[in-house]
């Protein structure tokens, strides 16, 4: 009776049916996606974001990664670029959707009320994440000249940009941007919170100027340029500086919770798994940065090998009676 209710609503309501629903498409998300469609299994991929690759192509895209097997060093967002290459063929992506509902029925769940999934791999890293904005008061055109992720420095080339941040995505974000343009570095203390070898860089380049200790004050659009005061750290004076554009490396706000309100268990904000990637709910599996365990460590190549265990135990669950091939080559 449950599975004739359910039909219907299905058919009413227009339900996509997949096998697989993978809920985040970082790294981790956008391999296990791959990995199922060499198993055959219909695959939909959701991410909050307008684009694909989580932390790599948001937090550091010009970062070179030295631990990714087989590559001596690649740059995070060619990495992800590699991921993506030919994901559209394998399965069906949907971006600017960050999934709020999952509800269990008979043989799997309704999500957000659309996607009907046999089964789903959460992979939702550090969690749906927000850019931690300048807090000035800023009207649209001022807008326009503000950002948080740089996905072509090409674009910004002989332009002057100020760069607002003092950890790892700011040095790294300011070296690959000196490259095209004149940079101002600005960070409210002396000292940075990355990589030493990064600041000595910055601070060789002719065309990159740090200013220590500042915190901007105010914005405005003057002669197509945007003025920002600066206020010294400890003191009254203001500074002002001009640039054509600017880039706020403050970081991201990100968590996890959300997945309580699906029935899943949390250990602080990640999710406990059993040695199938399998949570406390049957069907719902998880993957990379969200997922702890004891000794876990956050790094990309980890997480490829457990969307691998993941899938396997996805495909075992949907298909006992199938024999399970295990080798892409005999897939
Ligand atoms: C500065 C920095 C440098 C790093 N350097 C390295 C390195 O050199 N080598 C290495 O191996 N690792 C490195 N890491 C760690 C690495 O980035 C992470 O281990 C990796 O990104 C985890 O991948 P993931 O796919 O699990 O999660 P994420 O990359 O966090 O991706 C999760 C995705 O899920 C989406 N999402 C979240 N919630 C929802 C929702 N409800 N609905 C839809 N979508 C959702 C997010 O938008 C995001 O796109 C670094 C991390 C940082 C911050």
């Amino acid at each position: 009776m449950l599975k004739l209710i359910q039909q219907h609503i299905e058919e009413v309501f227009k339900i996509k049916k997949v096998d697989l629903a993978i809920i985040g498409a970082g790294p981790v998300g956008t391999f296990a996606a791959h990995f199922a469609h060499l198993h055959g299994l219909n695959t939909i991929l959701f991410d909050s974001l307008s684009e694909l690759g989580g932390q790599p192509q948001m937090l550091y895209p010009f970062k070179q990664i030295t631990d990714i097997p087989a590559f001596g060093t690649i740059k995070a967002h060619d990495l992800i670029q590699r991921l993506t290459a030919n994901l559209e063929n394998e399965t069906e992506i949907v971006t600017n959707h960050k999934v709020e509902n999952i509800v269990k029925n008979a043989d799997g769940f309704t999500i957000d009320d659309s996607v009907f999934a046999r089964s789903i791999i959460i992979a939702t890293g550090a969690g749906a994440f927000k850019p931690k904005e300048l807090p000035l008061k800023m009207n649209d055109d001022i807008k326009k000249r503000v950002h948080y992720f740089i996905k072509d420095p090409k674009k910004i080339a002989n332009q002057t940009i100020g760069v607002f941040g003092g950890g790892d995505s700011a040095l790294d974000l300011a070296l690959e941007l000196a490259n095209y343009a004149d940079i101002k570095l600005i960070h409210r203390r002396d000292q940075f919170r990355g990589l030493e070898s990064n600041v000595q860089k910055l601070k060789s380049l002719k065309n990159v100027e740090i200013l220590t200790p500042y915190l901007p004050k105010d914005i405005q659009l003057i002669d197509n340029k945007l003025d920002i005061s600066l206020k010294e750290m400890g003191d009254t004076q203001l500074r002002h500086e001009q640039f054509d554009q600017i880039v706020v490396a403050y970081g991201f706000r990100a968590n996890n919770r959300f997945v309580k309100k699906w029935g899943i268990d949390l250990k602080g904000t990640n999710i406990p798994v059993d040695r199938a990637m399998k949570t406390n709910i049957d069907g719902i599996y998880a993957a990379g940065d969200v997922v702890s365990y004891s000794g876990r460590v956050p790094l990309i190549a980890l997480g490829f090998g457990e969307a691998q265990i993941a899938i396997t135990s996805i495909m075992r669950n949907l298909f006992p009676e199938k024999t399970l091939t295990i080798h892409s080559t005999s897939i």
